[in-house]
């Protein structure tokens, strides 16, 4: 580290604690040829999944079963795996069986053990498993809809907001969504997309140059699914970034290989305070034992947790599914954060609910619950518009120097409001 970089961090030391200086000495190649550190001895296995694993996964101990490497190493890939664990639809097994290009199956026994073995409408399992409607095509639906292409800078970088940037570390996932915004990118090693440490330095060097950013947000694929060691070296590089003040990690792992957050992780990530998370849940019947360990483990380093969930159709679009999976997030200390409209994804529109329905949910939830537990709605606009918040309308109208508002109840109620203009165009309906 330069003087004049020693200098900066002095200016700006009371917005931040003192971290750990890279290690400049220690290459990624270094890191690279470590050998991995032990898996952790002790999580919960929740009564279920035992049952899950001692059946399809028989002479495997509770060590392995808790070992992130073993629940990535013996993933679900294929046809056979699927046959061998679950009964397939017709539907399903010709779906996977003539798949081809980007977005493999890939499913970790953990993940698995939450699905319907017999049921093809099961919600997890609709996520996980492909279906012939993956291959129709509908108007409006892209391979980028987000046009993040477009918007990297370098590659792998994606600079569309002026203060903040998406860094995309890898292409890996533990579980393979079948939503997947990213569906063009991840789990597809041998493809146009190359995630490599070379790339994360021409991201850096983008970086420091930029002094504009600062919010750097970590997703891929999953930046979870990187060794420990590089993972440190990473977030310790944009540390030392002095105009870079807040980083985020973009993670499915905690909910659907919780294993992942072992205590030698959480020693990493707290090191490089002040750090967030954004969560993906789906589904309340991702909140088991296990789950709960893995965010007390997370919240109790201090890493402030929010959640991220998509909207889809016949999964969780309904009041039903998602107040329990909220009031579940929030008990886990994980602040639901966003909900999604699904993105226009080639082959999603089996996905997709219409906007109406997100704010039927919002609505549904206002004023009922928790104001905590109430996410943002939002479309992210196709093209590179960037999120865009949507909420039920509360304004009825106007009546004079009164604006006219309606509760969660439906009730209308008066405000005074002398000289505004908020309203008046409904004032006809008011
Ligand atoms: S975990 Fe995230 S990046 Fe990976 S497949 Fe699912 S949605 Fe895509």
């Amino acid at each position: 580290m330069s003087l004049q970089m020693l200098r900066r961090r002095d200016v700006k030391a009371p917005l931040r604690p003192v971290r750990p200086q890279p290690d400049t000495h220690t290459t990624l190649a270094k890191i690279d040829s470590r050998t991995p550190r032990p898996a952790p001895l002790r999580f919960p296995v929740s009564e279920e999944t035992r049952a899950f694993y001692r059946r399809f996964y028989p002479g495997t101990s509770t060590i392995e079963w808790n070992d992130w490497r073993w629940q990535m190493r013996t993933r679900i890939r294929s046809l056979a795996e699927l046959e061998r664990i679950f009964r397939l639809s017709q539907d399903e097994r010709s779906a996977v069986a003539g798949h081809q290009g980007a977005l493999p199956v890939g499913i970790t026994p953990y993940y698995a053990s939450l699905m319907g073995l017999t049921d093809a409408r099961e919600p997890l399992r609709r996520t996980h498993i492909m279906t012939g409607d993956e291959y129709v095509r509908l108007p409006g639906e892209d391979d980028d809809p987000l046009a993040e292409d477009d918007h990297s800078v370098v590659p792998g970088l994606v600079h569309r907001y002026p203060d903040r940037v998406l860094f995309l570390t890898t292409g890996t996932c533990s579980t393979y969504c079948r939503y997947c915004t990213r569906a063009r990118v991840v789990g597809n090693p041998g493809g146009e997309y190359q995630f490599s440490t070379r790339q994360w330095e021409q991201a850096l060097g983008y970086l420091e140059a930029h002094t504009e950013i600062r919010d750097v947000l970590l997703s891929g694929g999953d930046p979870l699914t990187l060794g420990d060691d590089k993972l440190d070296w990473l977030l310790g590089r944009l540390r030392a970034i002095p105009h870079i003040e807040f980083v985020r990690i973009g993670s499915k792992m905690p909910a659907v290989t919780p294993q992942r957050v072992t205590k030698a992780l959480v020693q990493i990530l707290k090191k490089h305070h002040p750090l967030w998370m954004s969560l993906h849940f789906t589904h309340p019947r991702e909140l088991t034992p296990e789950v709960t360990e893995a965010t007390a483990r997370l919240a109790d380093a201090g890493i402030p947790l929010g959640s991220q969930t998509v909207l889809l159709k016949g999964i969780n679009d309904s009041a039903a599914v998602m107040v329990p999976l909220m009031h579940g997030l929030l008990k886990r200390r994980v602040r639901p954060y966003y909900l999604y409209q699904c993105d226009p994804i080639r082959g999603s529109g089996h996905f997709r609910t219409n906007v109406q329905k997100g704010l039927e949910i919002i609505q549904a939830l206002r004023g009922h619950t928790t104001g905590y537990a109430t996410p943002i709605f939002a479309v992210d606009a196709p093209g590179g518009g960037g999120k865009i918040q949507l909420a039920p309308d509360p304004v009825v109208g106007r009546d004079g120097d009164d604006l006219l508002l309606r509760n969660f109840e439906g009730k209308v109620y008066r405000y005074p409001d002398p000289g505004g203009q908020l309203g008046r165009d409904k004032a006809a309906t008011g």
